[in-house]
């Protein structure tokens, strides 16, 4: 069985919201021995461009890839991949695979976009304006809208239970309560029905936001209970965090009970020995 870190799918660059160039990227990827490269830019979100790939950038990203693809055969696979948003424009298709993710919450009241994984700022102005305070509503929300993009299938499903990024206090919800759990469960059982893997995503504690990944221990749980696979990724934003955490994430995914995870390559997703 293959390593689970030969491969690093989910990886942004500077043409988004990443620190560093496709080519370090490549570079450090190559020099750090993985096999398969996937780059998953944030797809062209027109409800806020703070973060995403404009056009034209979308565009260079294409490009560079498809160069650095040229410049690496025979020494790795490098893939054009996509973290798509829900409120994207992007066709995903085109892509050589994607990841379908929500970053933001549409009031029901106003119809105004909040990113909820960003500034304490935004999501308390959301939890305020939207679901008087209530963060259950909230979290409520943000599921089953992971659900509707599980729906679209994309080839992996990205973090989870992203909405607890930036509630490591607690303070917009009870991540312990049993209704917290209830309405993230129901999503994720939703969520299965279309899409089979799920990634253990280690991105949001390399950032310091919080001390667990994505998604937390009893959801992978329920996952494995209903045979749904994993893959590991860093969620990275610079050359450092290509392959941050894998072991852990690893260690992490054993105590769900899973003996292998999937990774994924130019042929397909291959399973990993844990
Ligand atoms: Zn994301
Ligand atoms: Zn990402």
């Amino acid at each position: 069985m293959a390593d689970y870190r030969s491969s690093s799918v989910h990886n942004h660059s500077n043409l988004c919201d990443g620190k560093s160039s496709l080519g370090d990227m490549a570079y450090a990827s190559w020099q750090a021995g993985v096999q398969t490269l996937g780059f998953s830019g944030h797809s062209h979100t027109p409800c806020d461009l703070e973060y995403c790939m404009s056009p034209g950038r979308t565009a260079q990203y294409k490009a560079e890839i498809a160069r650095l693809k040229k410049q690496y055969a025979g020494k790795m696979d490098i893939l054009c991949g996509l973290e798509w948003d829900e409120f994207s424009d992007t066709e995903p298709s085109w892509y050589d695979y994607w990841i379908g993710s929500v970053h933001y919450i549409q009031g029901p009241k106003t119809g105004k976009y909040y990113e909820i994984d960003w500034r304490p700022q935004d999501l308390l102005e959301c939890l305020q304006e939207e679901f008087e305070g209530n963060g259950l509503a909230m979290a409520k929300h943000y599921f089953d809208h992971v659900a509707q993009v599980a729906a679209k299938q994309p080839t992996i499903l990205g973090h989870f239970d992203l909405i607890k990024k930036l509630n490591c206090t607690g303070s917009f919800f009870d991540e312990e309560s049993a209704e917290y759990k209830e309405v993230a469960l129901d999503a994720l059982r939703r969520a299965f029905e279309d899409c089979k893997v799920l990634e253990i995503n280690t991105g949001g504690a390399y950032r310091g936001y919080r001390n667990d990944f994505y998604p937390a221990l009893f959801l992978l749980e329920e996952w494995k209970k209903l045979g749904g696979q994993v893959v590991i990724t860093g969620d990275a934003h610079d050359t450092k965090s290509i392959l941050w955490g894998f072991e852990e994430a690893a260690a992490y995914a054993k105590q769900a009970g899973f003996t292998h995870s999937v990774i994924l390559t130019a042929k397909g997703f291959e399973e990993a020995e844990l």
